[in-house]
């Protein structure tokens, strides 16, 4: 049941978070492998997924409900005045293979349940609200992303349209047999001068709001990332024959830079994470002193100082390492994405709508990206957290439905008091 304050009205019932749920579980029943959530972008799950989201829309009373370019599925519920500005709430619809349920779909769900509960109180804002269904934000099908929300935000890149995926499809061929019009992408971006801004609302995907104990999380930015390849040349040889001071071994200065870089990760507390995830050992055998290596680098910061600061830190010391061993390395950060931190008055708003919750007021940054990002430079924004178990992007992925209805109520009430404060 809804909760209340004492003395005041009912809450909407749409901000429920068991009938949220119940629409989650729906939604997964749209996935293109029948007894798990895979729902890459532009499939046949993806179309239905598009259709069940806009029938929803409608129902919670947005107008003009229609798919754009991208794929996305927008809808629009009016100002209570004419040449209002634009609130945009949203997320994505597109999962990676073998997904939870709650990443992203959540977003756009409790979007439209606070949409509904405006309706259902029969109230109209100073300002439009837009609610935005992206496409395309896990990047799995495509090598390019982001491009629903980057066409929202004006920095679409049409090279994206020529991307293939496993099956040689193109993405503007998926694009038009998924029914986009794909020549109007120009008609995706909203003017920044008519638009107060993009508000989120995601699952946090890591640990820390579990561990302090909050369900939600006011997010202060977006990590930026630093993201490369370490090759590592020494000299193969059999295992038996090469004495041990006459080696360069490549695996073994690998093994010493890979807890460099995870010293250098620590170093700055929990501003800064620092990862290595892959290691390829070239020719390897157990009778072999491994010649070559390379191994993935990702290193993310919400502030890109310091981000930079550790990539060089970690370059030097590589460099160090390499020459100690009598090996050659270099570094290679092929991709570098800058930090997205959130809007300062936003984020308040927010913060203070989720202590008028009587919640504790916790601040991180999503070390994961979001549609969120690319607004960075465009126009405001800001992102809620809801409290999340067994990470993400796995079937285990789980949101409580308790917590799920105190994010709709926060989204609910952060509308209410932008029409206030705008
Ligand atoms: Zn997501």
């Amino acid at each position: 049941m809804p909760r209340s304050a004492p003395g005041s009205a009912p809450l909407p019932s749409p901000l429920d978070g068991e009938i949220i749920v119940s629409r989650l579980k729906e939604l997964a029943a749209c996935t293109d492998v029948p007894g798990e959530m895979t729902r890459l972008t532009l499939t046949p799950a993806h179309k239905r997924a598009a259709a069940q989201v806009s029938f929803w829309m409608r129902e919670a009373g947005l107008a003009q409900v229609h798919m754009d370019a991208t794929g996305s599925i927008v809808g629009r519920y009016a100002a209570d005045r004419a040449n209002a500005k634009t609130l945009v709430l949203g997320s994505h619809i597109d999962t990676v293979r073998n997904a939870g349920i709650y990443d992203g779909n959540l977003g756009v769900l409790t979007a439209i349940a606070a949409v509904e509960a405006l309706k259902q109180q029969g109230i109209r804002l100073p300002f439009a609200i837009e609610v935005a269904a992206f496409a395309d934000e896990e990047g799995v099908r495509f090598l390019s992303t982001l491009t629903s929300s980057k066409a929202m935000a004006g920095i679409f890149d049409p090279k994206s349209l020529e991307d293939v995926d496993a099956q040689g499809i193109s993405r503007m061929e998926a694009l038009r047999s998924f029914g986009a019009p794909v020549d109007r992408v120009a008609d995706c971006r909203r003017d920044p001068a008519e638009t107060l801004g993009y508000v989120e609302v995601h699952i946090e995907q890591g640990p820390v709001l579990e561990a302090a104990g909050a369900p939600l999380g006011i997010v202060t930015g977006i990590a930026g990332a630093s993201r490369g390849h370490v090759r590592i040349r020494g000299e193969a040889g059999h295992s038996g024959t090469l004495p041990m001071a006459m080696r360069h071994d490549a695996l073994t200065a690998a093994a010493e830079m890979i807890l460099a870089v995870e010293a250098r990760g620590r170093a700055d507390g929990k501003e800064l994470v620092a990862t290595v995830g892959t290691l390829i050992i070239a020719g390897s055998a157990v009778n072999v002193v491994p010649g070559e290596v390379q191994f993935s680098l990702d290193v993310r910061a919400l502030s890109d100082e310091l981000r930079t600061r550790a990539v060089a830190d970690i370059r030097a010391a590589v460099a160090d390492i390499a020459e100690r061993r009598g090996v050659k390395a270099s570094v290679d950060i092929g991709h570098e994405v800058p930090a997205a931190p959130c809007h300062g008055p936003l984020k308040e708003r927010m913060a203070k709508v989720v202590e008028g919750l009587q919640l504790p007021v916790v601040r991180l940054p999503s070390g994961a990206g979001h549609d969120a990002m690319v607004f960075r430079g465009v126009m405001p924004m800001a992102m809620l957290f809801v409290r999340s178990e067994n990470g993400s992007h796995n079937p285990r992925e789980y949101a409580a439905p308790a917590d799920i209805g105190l994010a709709a109520e926060a989204l609910y009430a952060f509308l209410l008091k932008t029409a206030e404060e705008e």
